[in-house]
């Protein structure tokens, strides 16, 4: 078969790029290995969360994503407080503050993947499937898949992931950041409401986040050594409860339920490049940010935006001016954060006195600047900036006939 575009990988990411090429007349084909949660948004709380901004919320929205987001379950956040275990430096952040309803919606990964598979009609959708072979020529890309089909495509778009076997193949490095931290992450029911904040605390082996979910729930995103991890996620669940109480200060009170947990490594990192000739990587296939800060799908979902916005209407998607014109206008956004990433690492990562005194200075002036915090939450926000249409609610060109 022929296809304008084929996607390997239908995470959050490589879908969100189907539905938009989809709603710009292209044929679209995804190679996706992992049928999503029929359930999902329906049993018990998924193991991994994203805080999805107000900005990649527009983008859904204007795709005709977001109303299946909520319909299964979100829950907004009005109000964020981030503060420093060693210096006690604060820093709250409040919707009224920069004139929005929220701040965001945590949003449960299995939840977004779901509405979005649900929005693929028109799609040739290969899932459970994997590309077993690439062969690049110059009028096009021959993919095959481990099922035997084989679609002839103008673009090959990697959304496979921080491990990229496209990307691998394609030849294009990537530039590997260990952080030699592990993240614990599961669901929890507290004691206290969360009153639709949330929190942060920075301890000196990394971040505690706790993330509200509807009722009285929280996903934790608790980032710490790896053998930390390892203990945490062994625990019985008295002694990890007691645990999670004492390091996020008590703020909720005590830990009523235990959800499940895991510990997932966290790495970084950046592709050499994000296109060549018939090939483009989006998301994590492009780029790895640490997670402190919740911005890697939001990333990703924008790239998947642009790249849609720059191909749309097109009569060749994957030609590489095209492509080329993709990767400059995200690769600038995506360097930003990822150093100011690295930069909150490092410093939020010292032990040091006076280190520690000087950040929590710097939390509490910015706190008490109303107009940079209204800047910094903004930009946050993917309100603010150079953003694609889909994010400024504005669809992409007509269908090609
Ligand atoms: C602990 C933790 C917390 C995080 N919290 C946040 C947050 O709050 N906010 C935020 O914005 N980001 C967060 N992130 C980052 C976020 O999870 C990633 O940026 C996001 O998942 C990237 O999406 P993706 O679609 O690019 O890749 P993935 O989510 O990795 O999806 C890739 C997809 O490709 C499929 N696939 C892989 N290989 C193949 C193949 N060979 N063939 C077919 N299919 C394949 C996989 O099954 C998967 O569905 C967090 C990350 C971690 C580790």
């Amino acid at each position: 078969m022929h296809a304008d575009l084929v996607i390997a990988g239908g995470g959050m990411v490589g879908a969100t790029l189907a539905r938009a090429c989809l709603m710009a007349g292209l044929r679209v084909a995804l190679v996706e290995a992992r049928p999503p949660r029929e359930d999902a948004g329906a049993g018990p709380y998924g193991l991994r969360v994203s805080a999805i901004t107000p900005g990649v919320e527009t983008v859904l929205r204007t795709l005709g994503v977001w109303e299946g987001v909520v319909a299964r379950r979100a829950c907004a956040y009005r109000r964020m407080e981030v503060w420093d275990a060693l210096g006690g430096g604060r820093i709250r952040f409040d919707a009224v503050e920069v004139t929005e309803p929220r701040l965001g919606h945590i949003v449960e990964n299995d939840v977004l993947v779901a509405a979005l598979h649900e929005r693929l009609e028109g799609c040739a959708r290969f899932c459970p499937d994997t590309v077993r072979e690439v062969e690049w020529r110059n009028r096009c890309v021959r993919v095959t898949l481990a099922s035997g089909q084989t679609v002839d495509t103008a673009l090959l778009v990697a959304a496979d992931g921080a491990r990229s076997q496209i990307r691998e193949r394609a030849g294009i490095a990537f530039e590997h950041r260990p952080f030699h931290q592990h993240a614990v992450v599961g669901p929890m029911r507290m004691a206290h409401h969360h009153n639709a904040c949330a929190r942060q605390r920075f301890l000196p082996d990394g971040p505690l986040a706790l993330l509200p979910l509807p009722g009285n729930w929280v996903s934790i995103v608790w980032t710490t050594t790896p053998e930390e991890a390892a203990t945490l996620v062994d625990l019985p669940e008295a002694a990890f409860a007691a645990r999670l109480e004492a390091a996020s200060e008590g703020v909720l009170g005590a830990v009523e339920t235990v959800g499940p947990r895991a510990a997932f490594p966290l790495v970084g990192g950046r592709a050499a490049r994000y296109v060549r000739h018939r090939l483009a990587l989006v998301g994590d296939a492009a780029h790895v940010v640490h997670p402190l800060a919740g911005q890697g799908v939001n990333l990703g979902i924008l790239d998947a935006a642009t790249l849609a916005e720059c191909i749309a209407g097109r009569p060749d998607p994957g030609r590489l001016s095209a492509l080329r014109r993709y990767e400059r206008a995200r690769r600038g956004d995506v360097e930003a954060t990822l150093r100011l990433m690295e930069a909150f690492r490092h410093v939020f990562g010292s032990r040091l006195g006076p280190v520690a005194r000087l950040r929590s200075l710097g939390l509490d002036w910015t706190d008490a600047v109303t107009p940079l915090k209204r800047r910094i939450a903004r930009l946050a926000m993917d309100l603010d900036g150079e953003r694609p249409r889909l994010a400024r609610g504005l669809p992409l060109g007509a269908r090609r006939a």
